[in-house]
């Protein structure tokens, strides 16, 4: 699977619709000092459900819109897309192009988008689970990522392995299956406190 392009507008510094394609090979990009390299891995990271602002380089989340500057007004909504080839299918979807977006607006509504339907951040979130592309993922390594990696306990490396095997999907329906039967079981003992009540 290979990441086709990504689209941007009123993100960071990005204030007009700007697309980045990314051919076969390697991509590069290059620029001076300030001139918007890491924002352009922060909108991969902020398009695949970054919740962090910490992670984006920021305080608040809506600093990823476009601020202004001297000569141009503030935005009033960042939007970016993540194009990827599904040719191989390894996206859980019927679609051979697969486009993951998402919005947010000054008010402080998001939205998230796959193929234009409107979804749930944990549609996206489920979409790219297990094929390292999610943004726990190892595909985005930004710096200190490798020292953090080395440094990190072994449970914590471990999910890396985790995620590289395919298992992390499993691990998390089993987790919610565990929270429903905990309330289950909850609901089961009210049930029975009543019943012994009113015997
Ligand atoms: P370096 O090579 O120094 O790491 P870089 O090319 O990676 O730099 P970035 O850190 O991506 O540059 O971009 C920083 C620029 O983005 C700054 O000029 C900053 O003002 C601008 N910027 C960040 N957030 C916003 C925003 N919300 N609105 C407008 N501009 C922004």
């Amino acid at each position: 699977m290979q990441f086709k392009r990504i689209e941007m507008q009123g993100f960071k510094s990005f204030a007009d619709p700007v697309c980045i394609e990314l051919n076969d090979g390697i991509t590069c990009i290059v620029g001076p000092n300030g001139s918007g390299k890491s924002n352009i891995s922060d909108a991969l990271r902020w398009v695949l459900g970054e919740q962090s602002p910490k992670q984006l380089r920021g305080n608040k989340m809506d600093e990823v819109i476009f601020a202004g500057t001297t000569s141009r007004k503030p935005k009033g909504m960042a939007e970016v897309s993540l194009v990827v080839d599904n040719s191989s299918g390894m996206l859980p979807v019927d679609y051979n192009e697969v486009a993951v977006t998402r919005r947010m607006y000054r008010s402080g509504e998001s939205e998230y988008l796959i193929n234009g339907n409107n979804c749930r951040l944990k549609d996206v979130r489920e979409l790219f689970m297990d094929t390292g592309i999610g943004v726990d993922g190892y595909s985005i390594i930004g710096q200190g990522k490798i020292q953090e990696i080395v440094s990190t306990k072994p449970e914590n490396r471990r999910e890396i392995f985790e995620e590289a095997a395919g298992i992390v999907s499993y691990k998390t329906r089993k987790q919610d299956a565990e929270r429903k039967l905990v309330s289950a079981s909850d609901n089961l003992e009210r049930v029975r406190d009543i019943i012994s009540e009113i015997e």
